[in-house]
């Protein structure tokens, strides 16, 4: 019996390849519709706001305003959660890293970079440097 959810699946499956493997090689890219030009995340098979297929994926400006923070006590360190709204629109889950979790505000103005970590390459954001 044919498992018709499996192509699907394969496919979404391969979005993400597509994304962490391109954090990998130290880009960060989201997807794009040709259609309607909106960007969206995570990546997805056709585009959420239109449903046209025909997607790009593109680099984008890596800027972004932090939507919410919450902070993660640890005894071996305090790190935030913070859900990210890009410049280009689409909002993501990551961290704000390289400054005290108190000053990680709603609001402040961040920028992305790739960090490696243990479980790979991991999208994280630090603070604009116009704003310092
Ligand atoms: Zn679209």
């Amino acid at each position: 019996m044919p498992d018709i959810g499996a192509p699907q699946a394969a496919t979404a499956h391969a979005c993400d390849q597509r994304y962490f493997g391109a954090l990998a090689e130290g880009r960060f890219e989201i997807p794009c519709c040709l259609s309607c030009a909106r960007f969206h995340f995570y990546p997805r098979l056709c585009c959420p706001y239109c449903g046209s297929q025909e997607l790009q994926w593109v680099a984008p400006s890596g800027h972004g305003t932090v939507y919410s923070v919450t902070i993660v006590r640890r005894a071996e360190g305090d790190y935030t959660v913070v859900l990210v709204d890009l410049d280009e629109g689409p909002r993501l889950m990551s961290r704000v890293v390289d400054m005290p979790v108190e000053q990680v505000r709603i609001g402040l103005a961040v920028r992305a970079r790739i960090d490696a970590a243990d479980e790979g390459p991991l999208l994280v954001f630090t603070a604009s440097e116009e704003q310092a």
